[in-house]
């Protein structure tokens, strides 16, 4: 099977739940909550507690396979780790360039949460100065 082959090499112990866990991330087009996996692990008849799905998460995401997004509030939403385009910061004195992950990866999730929409695209604009120059002022 291609998920325990794949649990094995990135040295997780292979356990029923911990498949059921990967394949329900992998179903998942949006980030779930743990309270969702949860449920779909009782309605595929896996007895399983709350718990041990924290816990295969953590397991997860310490293992970069997941993305872990802080919703506020204590919640939280987890997904299969995706590619993310990169931003550009450039230094205003010396215009030295820096590429960083796309921080609004986070933002997205946490604005679906709250009204229900799924951002298309975005623009952002971002200044500042870069730590040489902060240095030298
Ligand atoms: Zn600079
Ligand atoms: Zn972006």
């Amino acid at each position: 099977m291609e998920l325990e082959a794949y649990l094995k090499k990135c040295n997780i112990k292979v356990t029923k739940g911990r498949l059921n866990i990967l394949e329900i991330l992998l179903n998942s087009e949006d980030a779930v909550s743990v309270d969702y996996i949860y449920e779909q692990c009782k309605s595929r008849g896996l007895s399983i507690d709350l718990s041990t799905v924290y816990r295969t998460m953590e397991i997860l995401e310490s293992k970069g396979i997941i993305d872990k997004f802080n919703l506020g509030e204590g919640k939280f939403n987890y997904r299969i780790k995706k590619e993310v385009h990169k931003h550009t910061l450039e230094c205003s004195l010396c215009h030295k360039e820096v590429e960083i992950d796309c921080p609004m990866v986070q933002i997205e999730q946490i604005i679906k949460n709250r009204t229900g929409f799924t951002l298309m695209e975005h623009d952002l604009k971002i200044k500042g100065i870069c730590e040489d120059c902060k240095k030298h002022k």
